[in-house]
């Protein structure tokens, strides 16, 4: 029997253990023991149902277009548990000089492809308005090496889109800086649209012009995806499912793996003072922790993993009588360019964007705080966070009701940044983990920070191990869709 170890229950973790379980159902011979270090599976992905409201510690939906994600979800029977997000009410704010702004119709991510709205737009002065219809000229570049995301789009578009909407979108999913981050490991499809066509806007107009054809295909009847899509009872859903399938004397809880040893036998890991001997084990926790886990066996390895930064947020959900929240602007939310000089980045009317998250005399709010740029505030006490949340909702929104519940999650050292550097990065990392079989990485700081890519690198951690051991990866996880 080949004995397999998985570090960490997070959805990456998870993701692995479901492919051991399933092929050990299978007929293999292989069985897996889970460890985590905290009380609960799930890592970050936490639901909370609290005054008849689903509230989303962490994780709150995934992109539906990573439809690896979805395809997980059915294979545990949640086919008709995965919902969209409500698009007509899709509208998204930039808080320029406290004031709320609409990102302009016809903005992908932070490319203009149509020119009314991006005329009419208060987003961006004339200076900026005119230098967006004039990237159109754009000449394919010579190589800008592994440039950031900022440097890219203010050689295209100005400073001005760059604080305005290239920073507060990533800091939105990355909590991280545009200053910071490598267009090729976290917008690769930029950094080919412009090899391919120099201007961003042309590639983009190119890409929506298939997508329009390809629409046309599928008929009248054809209904495009949600952008986000997340489960009916809160991202957890999976979790718990997953939970379901495992064998509990599988899952080790409070249990922290505290080293890790290698010899010509396998693996030994230490959790709770004792030794137990594996033949694999996957590595699913932060990039940080695994760097301390595997820094006596390789230093060149360790020294790559503990290289990747990591941002730290907090995430306050606010529970009100939806009278209380009747003069709140439509739409999902809004976001706070760092130029602003608040502590709040960004912000969701749970309500508006999952509607049945919330019944119909109640709102959530749910605020975003941290990233790189502030990571100060997990020094805050939560009473000092709410007290600042409280005042900045009444200086944007003019919101002076109390909620009827507050809760307030923090989230240390959670979301990998891919900075320049990363591919290169991730690339040595993989050589070192093939120098040492029987190791297999899985988690946020490789290949996408998103669910969908922390599932599809859980399965792939496990296949790869299984298929070291010779033993055939069951039906249904061996592909995530992802290459
Ligand atoms: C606030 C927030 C909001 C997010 N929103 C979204 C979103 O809307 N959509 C989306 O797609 N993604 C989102 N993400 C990103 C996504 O949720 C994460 O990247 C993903 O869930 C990470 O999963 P993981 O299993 O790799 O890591 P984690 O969830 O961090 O799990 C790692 C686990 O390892 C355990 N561990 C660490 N060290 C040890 C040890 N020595 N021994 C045993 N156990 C150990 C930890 O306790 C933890 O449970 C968000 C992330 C955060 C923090």
């Amino acid at each position: 029997m080949k004995k397999i170890a998985i570090i960490g229950a997070g959805v990456s973790g998870l993701a692995a253990a479901t492919v051991v379980e399933r092929a050990n159902r299978a007929g293999g011979d292989v069985q897996f023991t889970l460890f985590e270090r905290s009380d609960r599976l799930g890592g970050v992905m936490v639901t909370e149902r609290i005054d008849d409201c689903l509230v989303e510690a962490g994780p709150d939906s995934f992109l539906s277009e990573k439809t690896y994600g979805a395809d997980f979800c059915k294979t545990f029977g949640l086919g008709d548990q995965i919902i969209g997000s409500n698009d007509d009410e899709r509208k998204t704010y930039i808080v320029v000089n406290n004031r709320m702004i609409p990102i302009p119709d016809g903005l992908m991510f932070m490319v203009p492809t149509k020119i009314l709205p991006t005329i009419t737009t208060r987003l961006f002065t004339w200076g900026t308005k005119i230098k967006m219809g004039l990237e159109i000229f754009s000449r394919p570049p010579g190589d800008n090496g592994d440039e950031t995301v900022g440097d890219l789009v203010r050689r295209h578009y100005g400073q001005e889109v760059v604080e305005r909407l290239a920073d507060p979108l990533l800091s939105g999913v990355y909590g991280g800086d545009a200053d910071n981050l490598s267009v090729r490991a976290v917008l690769p499809r930029f950094a080919e649209m412009e090899r391919n066509y120099g201007s961003l806007s042309r590639g983009m107009l190119v890409a929506r012009r298939k997508m329009a054809q390809m629409t046309k295909k599928m008929g009248p009847n054809y209904k495009p995806r949600p952008l986000f899509s997340s489960l009916k009872d809160g991202m957890q859903q999976v979790v718990d499912a997953v939970a379901e399938l495992l064998p509990p004397d599988r899952l080790r809880l409070n249990a922290e793996v505290k080293s890790v040893g290698r010899d010509a036998g396998g693996w030994t890991l230490t959790v709770d003072g004792q030794s137990q001997r594996f033949d694999g084990i996957v590595v699913a926790t932060p990039a940080h922790a695994a760097a301390r886990l595997l820094g006596s066996m390789n230093a060149t390895l360790s020294e790559d993993l503990g290289g990747v930064p990591y941002s730290s947020s907090v995430t306050v959900a606010l529970i009100y009588d939806r009278a209380s929240l009747a003069h709140m602007p439509p739409g999902f939310g809004f976001l706070v360019p760092k130029t602003e000089n608040r502590r709040i980045r960004a912000l969701t009317f749970v309500h508006n964007k999952f509607p049945h998250r919330a019944p119909a005399d109640k709102g959530i709010i749910r605020v975003f705080l941290g990233g790189t740029a502030d990571e100060g505030v997990l020094q805050l006490d939560d009473a000092e966070i709410l007290r600042t949340v409280y005042r900045e909702l009444r200086e944007l929104l003019k919101l002076e009701a109390k909620p009827r519940v507050e809760r307030v999650y923090r989230w240390n050292k959670s979301m990998a940044q891919y900075s320049p550097g990363h591919i290169e990065r991730v690339a040595r990392i993989k050589r070192c983990v093939a120098e040492m079989p029987g190791l297999s990485l899985a988690g946020n700081a490789y290949q996408g920070i998103g669910v969908p890519d922390c599932i599809a690198s859980g399965l792939a951690a496990a296949n790869s191990l299984l298929e070291a051991f010779g033993i055939h990866p069951p039906n249904g996880t061996a592909s995530t869709g992802k290459s």
